[in-house]
């Protein structure tokens, strides 16, 4: 057997994030400044490092953002006033809660207060729901990203089985979904799954979404299986790895992505596209 082709992320981000340039040129033409807001509350160094990178992507491409950063101490009912006033904010397109929040808020109320029309993470239950009955809305992005990729590479998903390892509401679930809307047959493991290695053997596309380092290897995927691997973990010595043991994993499977410059630029990549999609819509209103 041949070794997998790598399908990479960052490269395939760089191509669409040239192509929203040009959009993002297009519209700011015509007067529309796509603008994403990242509220980023507490001092979490992961957290900080991700809305660096979002709002790093957004300059490249034209965009417009802001950072707010607020006090781990601001209450819930602050945070909540500050959602409400960029609901309203014309000039806010996209407005993203960076997660987790500190314990004393509930995340959940903070989700369901940012207006759906300007949801560019897609965690509203209204994006969700929508997503679920086919309709058009904003994608979550990580799950978007893993579409995007397999789409890049022409991968037929209709009538294939897909196992997704990870049930997340970020991940997990919403990526089966997305799978099933283009017609895969789509299995769900967890960490109550017994004999997962009997699920992921027989997987034509294999999601890994655990977040623990090499939970799978070569021995778990099917001969030509696409392996898609979307754990970020750091290890000892400090650097980053997947969920899925990337050299064993590759002798098996036909495609395959890195970790890093795999799933994870896709995903800050489709909230650029998101927030470009909110700002069109919302000035066609
Ligand atoms: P969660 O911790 O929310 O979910 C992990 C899932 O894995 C759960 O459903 C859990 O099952 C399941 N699980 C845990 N252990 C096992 C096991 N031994 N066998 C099978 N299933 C298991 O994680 P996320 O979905 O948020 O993230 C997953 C990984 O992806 C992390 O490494 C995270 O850093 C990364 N990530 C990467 C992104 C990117 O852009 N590249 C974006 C988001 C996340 P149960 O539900 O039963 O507890």
């Amino acid at each position: 057997s041949k070794t997998a082709e790598v399908i990479n992320g960052k490269d395939l981000s760089h191509e669409l994030k040239m192509e929203m340039k040009q959009e993002v040129a297009q519209l700011e033409k015509e007067g529309i400044v796509p603008h994403l807001t990242v509220v980023l509350v507490g001092e979490d160094p992961a957290s900080k490092s991700y809305v660096s990178g979002k709002q790093k992507a957004c300059t490249e491409t034209g965009m417009s953002s802001d950072l707010i950063k607020l006090d781990e101490t601001v209450t819930e009912e602050e945070l909540l006033k500050l959602i409400d006033k960029l609901n309203h904010d014309n000039h806010v397109h996209g407005i993203l809660v960076q997660l987790p929040l500190p314990k004393h808020i509930a995340e959940q109320k903070v989700i369901e207060a940012i207006d759906p029309s300007k949801d560019v993470d897609g965690f509203h239950p209204v994006s969700i729901g929508r997503m679920m009955i086919g309709e058009d809305t904003f994608l979550p992005c990580t799950p978007y990203g893993i579409i995007t990729m397999l789409k890049s590479k022409n991968i037929e998903i209709s009538g294939k089985h897909a196992v997704i390892v990870g049930r997340s509401n970020i991940v997990g679930k919403p990526v089966g979904q997305l799978l099933l809307n283009e017609n895969a047959t789509v299995t769900y493991c967890h960490s109550r799954t017994k004999n997962l290695r009997e699920f992921t053997k027989s997987a034509d596309i294999l999601v890994v979404a655990v977040g623990k380092p090499h939970v799978i290897n070569g021995e778990d995927v099917k001969e030509g299986a696409v392996v898609i691997d979307v754990g970020v973990n750091r290890i000892e010595d400090g650097s980053l790895t997947g969920d899925v043991d990337f050299d064993s994993a590759k002798e098996k499977a036909s495609y395959i992505t890195p970790v890093p410059k795999g799933v994870g630029p896709m995903t800050i990549t489709m909230l650029l596209k998101n927030t470009i999609k909110a700002a069109k819509e919302l000035n066609r209103k």
